[in-house]
């Protein structure tokens, strides 16, 4: 049994976020880009769940696939906004008869008219809580080094997060373009007594105007400098995913000196930003 706790104890740690495919293509080239990034012998990877279950089965298929075939475990993401307990202890019971031990719990966005999603919980904390009564997962949170769009300022939004890790493993962070970012959340968790691991995200972007839009969403900080860099290969994709492979080795440069937990990669479901980073490194595969 792994445990992502333990491996991070023991970091640092490199790991690999993919998504549910849409069609029987995408799901060819998820595992061609699997069968690509195995051969890096990443700690563990991790697969994204659509908000209020939209790809509840193919989320799990690709975990359970992942986490029976694989030298190293898949962790599922799971929001909770929009589902009744029920749904969710059927699903974290199957993950455990498929040996799977990590789950990343997450509250997920209400839907985006102000309708009523329905369902038991509206936060993640409260998933936290229903996983732990399911059985002895390792629990992971996310958390937003600037800060979750819904909060209404930086000190609630710092007062929650403690809060949440209080009862989880560890955190992973949304991405971001400053490591300063990354620096402050951890300083100031552990100004309220928080020293869960924290590991950062990184994106390597692909598409300029993808990367504005999410960050856009996300709370996320676009500096001048990369604003300009970006506006230079906006027109190119083979440029934008090479300044996308270009800044993401640069964040992970920077985070290794300050001696993270772990490195956890946005492979968005393709191998060859992730080896080209690698590559930049000089980091050579287990
Ligand atoms: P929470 O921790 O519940 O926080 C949400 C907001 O509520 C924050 O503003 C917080 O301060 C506030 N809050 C928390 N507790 C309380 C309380 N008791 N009272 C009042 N306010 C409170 N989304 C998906 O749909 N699928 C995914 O696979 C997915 N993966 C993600 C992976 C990572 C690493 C990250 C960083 C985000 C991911 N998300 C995903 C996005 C996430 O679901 C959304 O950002 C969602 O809006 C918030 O989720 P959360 O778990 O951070 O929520």
């Amino acid at each position: 049994m792994t445990r992502i706790s333990d491996l991070l104890a023991a970091g640092p740690t490199w790991s690999f976020e993919f998504f549910p495919p849409k069609t029987p293509e995408g799901a060819t080239s998820l595992r061609a880009a699997v069968d690509e990034l195995a051969t890096l012998a990443p700690d563990f990877v991790s697969v994204t769940y659509g908000a209020g279950g939209s790809t509840r089965s193919t989320t799990r298929d690709v975990v359970v696939e992942i986490n029976t075939n694989r030298a190293f475990p898949a962790m599922p993401h799971l929001t909770c906004v929009g589902h009744t307990r029920a749904e969710l202890v059927d699903l974290l019971e199957d993950y455990r008869a498929h040996g799977i031990h990590n789950v990343l719990a997450l509250a997920g966005d209400p839907p985006a008219d102000g309708s009523d999603p329905g369902g038991d919980y509206t936060y993640a904390s409260e998933l936290v809580e229903l996983v732990h009564e399911v059985d002895h997962f390792t629990v992971a949170v996310a958390a937003f080094p600037e800060v979750h769009p819904r909060s209404p300022d930086r000190a609630s939004d710092r007062r929650y997060l403690a809060a949440k890790l209080a009862g989880a493993d560890f955190a992973m962070t949304q991405f971001f373009w400053e490591v300063d970012h990354y620096r402050r959340l951890v300083e100031e968790l552990g100004e309220l007594g928080c020293d869960t691991p924290i590991l950062p995200g990184v994106m390597p972007f692909v598409n300029v105007a993808g990367a504005r839009r999410m960050s856009a969403m996300n709370n996320t900080h676009i500096p001048d400098s990369l604003q300009e860099r970006m506006d230079e290969v906006a027109d190119d994709p083979e440029a934008t995913r090479k300044l996308g492979v270009t800044v993401a080795t640069e964040l992970v440069a920077e985070l290794l000196e300050d001696d993270v937990c772990g490195i956890h990669l946005y492979a968005l479901n393709r191998a060859n930003s992730i080896l080209e980073i690698y590559d930049n490194l000089g980091i050579n595969p287990a």
